[in-house]
Order: C-alpha cells, then sequence, then structure tokens
C-alpha cells in the first residue's frame, strides 16, 4: 500500500510521523475522507471546501488549494489501484517541542492521505438494515470542525461495537445530534424526513447536503429541525449518511424495531438516488 506523506508517496511501512507532531501529542490537526467509487471520486469538491473551511476555522494554512488536493487524490488512487473506497487526508499543525501555544509561523504542516479498500454499494448492511444505540453526546462545542480529536467518538463507537449494532447516535439534551461518525434522519409517520439543522452542534455532512438535494428534487417533504430520541423511536423509518455508508437504512434503535423492520422505502429510494449521482460523478 502506497500512502503520501508530506509530499512524498511511500510504502505504509516506511511512513513515518514525529513523536513530536501536534496531531500525536494535542489531536491540533483536521481531517476529511471522500469516497471513491468505480475509481472516481464522490463530492469530493464539498469535502475539499469543508477541509479548507475547517483548516481556516482552527488557524491551519491549507497546504493545497483543491486542485491540487485532487491531483494528489487521483494519483494515491491510481497508485493503489483503489476502484471502490475511501481517501483519508489529515492535515496537522505540524512538529514542535510540545508547548500548548501554536509554533511559529511557517512551522511546516503534516499532511498525510491513505486509501481505504471498502465496499460501500454492495454492503450487505443495506440490505438487512443498520440497528443503532444512543449515547450521550460528550464532544465539545465546535463539532462543525472535523477536527482529528474524535475520542468521544471512539467511545461512543465502541458502545455500539460491544451493543453489536452498526452506529451510535449521540444525544444532547434529549434531542439526536449525529452520528459518532454520520447523520442522522428520520421519517415520521406522516412521510416527512427530518434532520437536525446546521450549527456549530454537528458536522455539516456532505452526503446530508446531497441528500437533502436529491429529496428537495423529488419533491419529498423535508424540516430540518431536532428531533427527540422518543421521535425516533416512534418514526416510521430512519438512516444516516456518510462518504463511507452513502444512504445505510436504520431498522431498530436502542433495540426498538423501526416500522416493518425492513430498510424503508423512502431510505431505498434516497439510496437508490444517492448512488446515481456517486456513479455518475
Ligand atoms: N457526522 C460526523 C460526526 C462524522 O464523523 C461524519 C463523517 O465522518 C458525518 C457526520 C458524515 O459526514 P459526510 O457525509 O461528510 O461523510
Amino acid at each position: 500500500r502506497t500512502v503520501y506523506l508530506n509530499g512524498e508517496f511511500v510504502p505504509l511501512d516506511q511512513a513515518r510521523v514525529p513523536v513530536m507532531d501536534r496531531g500525536f501529542l494535542f489531536a491540533d490537526g483536521i481531517y476529511e475522507v471522500s469516497a471513491v467509487l468505480d475509481g472516481k471520486l464522490v463530492d469530493n469538491a464539498a469535502h475539499l471546501a469543508r477541509l479548507d473551511r475547517s483548516l481556516g476555522e482552527i488557524g491551519i494554512a491549507n497546504p493545497h488549494d483543491a486542485a491540487a488536493w485532487e491531483r494528489l487524490q487521483a494519483d494515491l488512487v491510481a497508485r493503489n489501484g483503489l476502484v471502490e473506497g475511501l481517501v483519508y487526508m489529515q492535515v496537522t499543525r505540524g512538529v514542535m517541542e510540545r508547548d500548548f501555544g501554536f509554533p511559529p509561523a511557517g512551522t511546516p504542516t503534516t499532511v498525510v492521505m491513505f486509501t481505504q479498500a471498502k465496499k460501500i454499494v454492495a454492503n450487505p448492511l443495506a440490505e438487512s438494515g443498520a440497528r443503532v444505540i444512543t449515547v450521550e453526546d460528550l464532544r465539545w462545542k465546535r463539532r462543525d470542525i472535523k477536527s482529528v480529536a474524535l475520542l468521544a467518538q471512539v467511545l461512543a463507537k465502541q458502545q455500539a461495537v460491544e451493543a453489536g449494532v452498526a452506529e451510535a447516535w449521540m444525544v444532547e439534551d434529549g434531542a439526536v445530534t449525529e452520528g459518532s461518525s454520520s447523520t442522522a434522519f428520520i421519517v415520521t409517520r406522516d412521510r416527512t424526513l427530518i434532520t437536525r439543522p446546521l450549527s456549530t452542534a454537528l458536522l455539516p455532512g456532505i452526503t446530508r447536503a446531497s441528500v437533502l438535494r436529491l429529496a428537495g428534487e423529488a419533491d419529498l417533504r423535508v424540516e430540518e429541525r431536532l428531533f427527540t430520541v422518543a421521535e425516533a423511536l416512534e418514526a416510521q423509518e430512519a438512516f444516516y449518511t456518510s462518504a463511507s455508508s452513502f444512504v445505510m437504512p436504520v431498522v431498530e434503535i436502542d433495540g426498538t424495531r423501526l416500522g416493518d423492520g425492513v430498510p424503508g422505502p423512502l431510505s431505498r429510494r434516497l439510496r437508490a438516488l444517492y448512488l446515481e449521482v456517486a456513479r455518475g460523478a
């Protein structure tokens, strides 16, 4: 496997980052993940725009413009012969003797990219539907920044793993914020699609934005508002979205079966519509 590290393509087992890297010591960095389907990047311009915004919000200069990022991504995809999966990108504030304040201006960032093969389309979970549990949202107040500080999500996902389910939906003040690595949606019994509005309380999902656009084009009723766990348990359908799962139907929340206990028609339709977009990319 070939990875990208600071301007070079190197074998994974030879790529090394210094102990004093601020990503390692402070989680002082930003990451981004784009899907690859049929060897092509999906929704990539939006992912690169979010990367640029996240970096800007924490005062790290973006090392590349979008065109340069995309060339590097495409090069890495080709070198690894990746047909379907993910491209991971990470930029940290670089290497400096451990001290909380920023390094001097001009300190080079650490830039890492790697690919991961993954079956996103032919994922059996999308056929059966995923089960989720709800957990407390333990995160900080700037969840709109795609920071590599993911301890709360690690702990949330591990609870899901231990419960034998696919995802954990994080809850704050009784309302679902989002999944540990996905955006949460429900479909009410009167067939309205509900997802939380964007704010600093959640990550602006790129797949979320595409799915909302597709729902609008298909004339579906959409409301961007908070929804509670109680409402989710009463929902007709639910699903979550992310670059790594596209649209994943949810059939059970905290052990409560939704609707007929199989992926619902609206969830399936939006998954199919998103797949078309992804394929046409
Ligand atoms: N919310 C969180 C907390 C995430 O970590 C992710 C993806 O990793 C998402 C939402 C989904 O975002 P996207 O659709 O851009 O992959």
